[in-house]
């Protein structure tokens, strides 16, 4: 079985000024890298469909959504929050984004995928409820995550966020879902400054200082991560891969590198295979040095693929 590569030129069309560090050259530096060392042909491509309103409304509020809608500019932007706007494009770029999470979704609970990476932009893990936020309109892993308990029947999903940046969207969305456990760790602190005043039950915050290298994430992986995950054997595993916590990326200042990437991919495709049948779609969130981002997301699909 083999790892599927969802992405949509849509994705790329999105784009919040040139001086953005959210950028379109963002996928085009993941997928030029994955060509570069040879893993795109070994994986399973698919365009990504625009997911439904529907599917998008069990993690956002319809009041929010339609308010989203109306703010599509024909042209040029429109501010949505300090540090995130829309173009033409970004609705259906949206759209395409929660929609690789569904129909990867889909095709793994099927069967047809061993697991798969969705490389899509906007980003999702600061999405709220009810607010788009920190370049982020819908929050792609909790649409797909709540998916997979709505249309597909699972009972435990879990998910993992190993950006730098807090997945304050996906807690907001997700926090005391009983059918949820949420595992991550970010730098604090940092934006978007929360993740330690308050945690629901099924929240596995780990907060770290500047600085902090893949070592000691590493130990806190296994010291914090793995009790909480093993007790609740999830039956399918989402991952906000964000990978701004590199050591080369100048919007945070952890110092991972590739092999933490891949040793943590690791960590939770064991996790899968024990409890949920090998089940894991991963989800592009940060990333901002272009090389960095190449590099890490070759490590972590590397490891997915098993190559
Ligand atoms: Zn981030």
């Amino acid at each position: 079985m083999h790892t599927g590569f969802f992405t949509h030129a849509q994705c790329a069309a999105h784009e919040m000024g040139s001086w953005h560090p959210e950028s379109p050259e963002r996928l085009a530096a993941v997928h030029d890298h994955l060509i570069a060392v040879g893993l795109l042909p070994h994986l399973l491509g698919y365009d990504a469909p625009q997911a439904s309103l529907e599917v998008i409304a069990r993690a956002h509020d319809t009041e929010y959504i339609e308010r989203l809608r109306a703010r599509i500019p024909k042209q040029g932007y429109a501010p949505v929050d300090p540090d995130t706007s829309m173009n033409s494009a970004s609705w259906d770029a949206a759209l395409h984004a929660a929609g690789a999470v569904i129909d990867a979704t889909d095709r793994v609970i099927r069967g047809e995928l061993a697991n798969a990476f969705c490389a899509v932009r906007p980003p999702g893990h600061h999405a709220c409820r009810a607010a788009a936020m920190g370049f982020c309109f819908f929050n792609n892993v909790a649409v797909g995550a709540l998916h997979a308990v709505h249309a597909h029947g699972l009972s435990r999903v879990a998910v993992i966020d190993f950006d730098v940046h807090h997945g304050n969207g996906t807690e907001d969305i997700l926090a005391g879902n009983r059918h949820a456990l949420m595992a991550s760790f970010f730098q604090h602190p940092f934006y978007p400054y929360s993740g330690t005043d308050y945690a629901a039950d099924n929240m596995v915050n780990v907060p770290v200082p500047a600085g902090t290298r893949g070592d000691v994430v590493r130990e806190l992986v296994d010291s914090q991560w793995m009790p909480r995950l093993e007790a609740f054997a999830p039956q399918m595993i989402f991952i906000s891969a964000g990978f701004d916590a590199h050591r080369e990326d100048d919007l945070g200042q952890m110092g991972l590198v590739e092999a933490d990437y891949a040793w943590i991919t690791q960590r939770l495709m064991d996790v899968a295979d024990r409890h949920a049948g090998g089940r894991i779609v991963s989800t592009l969130e940060g990333g901002y040095n272009l090389s960095a981002l190449g590099r890490s997301v070759a490590a972590h699909v590397r490891t997915l693929a098993q190559l």
